[in-house]
């Protein structure tokens, strides 16, 4: 085919829903400063969003959203000083399996130290994803006296210039803390909807048990006032296991399969407490092939996703190996540790 001008600009090479990324300008410049996908527009670059990015130098930069204009697919952004604030999307993700697009695979994996086995399923299927973002949360990081006593009602309560604690009379600590400083609604929720590919992994009742003992062994071998003993005191060992295993996958994805962040995301649903079930799913409409690549190459995904979290210097997991702009869960219940389970289990299935 033959065309004038520049005719390729205008084709939406990953497929789907026509121009669904959206441009970030920066106000000041008139200069493009990344582009991605509506999805994790809608979640990170809303109007009134603080965004922080690396620019061409690899230095952070934050901006400050001035609009996100839907339409247009452009978020507009101004440049602001470094700064403690930051801001978080309420969002809400929902996947729904529609059909099975071939037939469901169970793995069996050797789970190390125990001479048990375990079972992963594996589906790849047709489904609906829906996000809808209704407001968000202005929070700030500072560090302020604290109570650092978990049984306090102090806890991580800012108790500026004493140095005892008033309620529990132990002595009061710096330490970071979050405080909410605003809290804002959008009149009209954001919200985007779409059918895909979906790549659906769950677990049998002994890997769940697997992960609730490494956990429990793992919480006995730190300080038990860390952030990592936090970490696993908070959230169940399923889930740290299932969602740190799906960004391990993610982080590995472009190297294994030559695909981009910008085409795939993963969302982890909890059926009770012990059981976790991961999501990975296409960002665009009708589909990309990620979600399928994920399906058919999971264990190389996994052994890839292993060794880059194994040779990464972090010690608890870090951007590089870990944490992922675009996670739905706010990157919240991730331990580096816990995904490198499910990942060596995985990756020893041929
Ligand atoms: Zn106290
Ligand atoms: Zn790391
Ligand atoms: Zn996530």
């Amino acid at each position: 085919m033959w065309a004038k001008g520049f005719p390729h600009r205008d084709i939406n090479f990953r497929g789907g829903l026509g121009g669904s990324t959206v441009r970030l300008t920066n106000e000041q410049t008139g200069e493009a400063i990344e582009e991605m996908s509506l999805e994790i527009a809608y979640r990170e670059a809303f109007s009134g969003a603080i965004y922080r990015t690396q620019d061409s130098d690899g230095q952070m930069v934050t901006y400050h959203s001035l609009s996100l204009d839907v339409e247009a697919r452009q978020a507009t952004l101004q440049p602001i000083p470094e700064t403690s604030t930051y801001t978080v999307a309420e969002s809400r993700t929902d996947t729904r399996i529609l059909q099975d697009l071939v037939a469901p695979k169970q793995l069996k994996l050797n789970l190390s130290e125990e001479a048990k086995e375990g079972n992963a399923f594996l589906r790849l299927s047709w489904g609906e994803v829906s996000h809808s973002i209704s407001g968000y949360q202005v929070l700030v990081k500072e560090y302020e006296q604290t109570c650092l006593n978990r049984k306090c009602v102090n806890y991580r309560e800012a108790l500026p210039g004493r140095k005892f604690c008033p309620v529990c009379g132990r002595r009061s600590r710096r330490a970071e803390l979050t405080k909410v400083v605003d809290e804002v609604e959008f009149e009209q929720p954001y919200a985007i909807r779409f059918t895909t590919p979906i790549t659906q992994i769950s677990f049998d009742k002994t890997v769940n048990e697997y992960l609730q003992k490494c956990a429990s062994g793992l919480l006995k071998g730190v300080e038990s006032d860390s952030a990592i003993a936090g970490v696993l005191r908070d959230y169940p060992a399923s889930l740290l296991g299932v969602h740190s295993f799906g960004h391990q996958i993610l982080a590995a994805f472009p190297l294994v399969v030559l695909g981009s962040l910008n085409d795939v995301n993963y969302i982890v649903e909890a059926r009770n407490s012990k059981d976790c079930v991961g999501y990975f799913y296409d960002l665009s409409e009708s589909g990309n092939g990620s979600a399928e690549a994920i399906f058919r190459h999971l264990s190389k995904l996994a052994r890839a996703g292993a060794a880059l979290a194994r040779n990464c210097d972090c010690q608890y997991g870090c951007p590089k190996c870990l944490i992922l702009s675009g996670c739905p869960d706010g990157n919240q219940a991730l331990l580096k540790q816990m995904g490198l389970l499910l990942c060596d289990a995985i990756a020893s299935i041929c």
